[in-house]
């Protein structure tokens, strides 16, 4: 069966599993989750289930013929992939009209087209109100999974025409645990598997970005700083963030500010509690956080970690991202005077 190696989701795969082999898998699926727990790989390999010439039952692909291969390699012209453009906000009306256009025409070598879009609740108003023409009235034998992490911003009238699969973040526990037997230190498994909330591509992801060996750097920095270093931290963030390869500057800023939202938020149980037992992620930095939280309180901790998460929205707004570092690295350093 496909699947089954999607850790964690023996639940969407039930479900997937079921619809296929009882021949009624409506025209469009909606992958609910948050990101990493592998709704897209779920998506490509029931694209491959679909589109596979050779499987021998109704929810395998054979993952030898031709059909196999060319989505393998990205080349299959029955299957099409849209989500944000590099550097957007919202998805565009074009990227749906572009889906409506393929979606009226003949499948080229399948039996049926294959349609994924990622990022769906960041799915403009107009172009909401376009897609949901085609999911009224579907053309024959296509098949649309809408991927999204949350129902809030997607509109009710397009959620009501999909069949919502949902996708669950894994204890933290025991992702750690796989974390160690892929070779990651106890540590290092640990922290991944917290900072990710669970999501076994996520972890992955920032892990091969050497994202926890940045972020024990991160926590020294913070330890010796000063109020008048908020410019030299932002300068080393900011610059790490261009030096990150594979991913846009913005993309590793924001993972790199959740992880000092962790921090923040670690350091704000510890004062609530310094006695602990604390459940903290940053576990192998305890003794620097203990003595960082030593000076303040959990509720200026806390208030700290909505700065930081309001400076990931300011990045993702496009906004002035070195004023936006230097506002926070202002408040985080401790400064006499809080900023407005
Ligand atoms: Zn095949």
């Amino acid at each position: 069966m496909a699947f089954e190696g999607i850790e964690g989701q023996a639940q969407a795969a039930h479900q997937l599993g079921a619809l296929l082999r009882s021949g009624r898998l409506p025209h469009a699926l909606l992958f609910l989750g948050s990101a990493g727990t592998g709704r897209l790989a779920t998506a490509r390999e029931l694209a491959g289930v679909l589109l596979c010439s050779e499987a021998a039952e109704p929810d395998e692909s054979c993952g030898r013929c031709t059909d196999c291969r060319m989505l393998a390699a990205d080349t299959h012209p029955d299957y099409a992939e849209v989500g944000l453009p590099e550097g957007r906000q919202a998805l565009p009306l074009q990227a749906v009209r572009d889906v409506q256009h393929s979606a009226g025409l003949k499948p080229v070598r399948a039996a049926r087209r294959v349609f994924v879009v990622r990022d769906a609740e960041r799915v403009t108003e107009e172009a909401a109100n376009a897609f949901l023409k085609t999911l009224e009235e579907p053309p024959g034998g296509c098949v649309f999974v809408l991927i999204a992490s949350s129902l809030r911003r997607i509109p009710e009238t397009i959620v009501s025409r999909c069949r919502p699969v949902r996708f669950t973040n894994i204890a933290p526990d025991v992702l750690g645990r796989h974390l160690e037997a892929q070779g990651y230190g106890p540590d290092d498994a640990h922290w991944l598997a917290g900072r990710c909330w669970g999501a076994p591509g996520l972890a992955e992801r920032l892990g091969r970005a050497g994202l926890h060996e940045l972020n024990r750097e991160l926590i020294a920095r913070l330890q010796s700083a000063s109020p008048d270093d908020n410019l030299s931290l932002s300068d080393w963030l900011a610059g790490q963030a261009r030096g990150a390869g594979g991913a846009s500057a913005r993309e590793a800023l924001q993972d790199m500010l959740e992880c000092l939202a962790v921090y923040c938020r670690d350091l704000a149980l510890l004062a609530a509690a310094p006695q602990g037992p604390h459940p903290l992620v940053n576990r192998g930095s305890e003794p620097e956080l203990r003595e960082r939280s030593a000076g303040g309180s959990a509720e200026q901790f806390l208030d700290h970690a909505d700065t930081v998460m309001e400076t990931i929205e300011m990045v993702g707004a496009n906004a002035q991202m070195r004023l936006a570092l230097d506002r926070m690295f202002t408040l985080l350093c401790g400064a006499a005077t809080r900023p407005t």
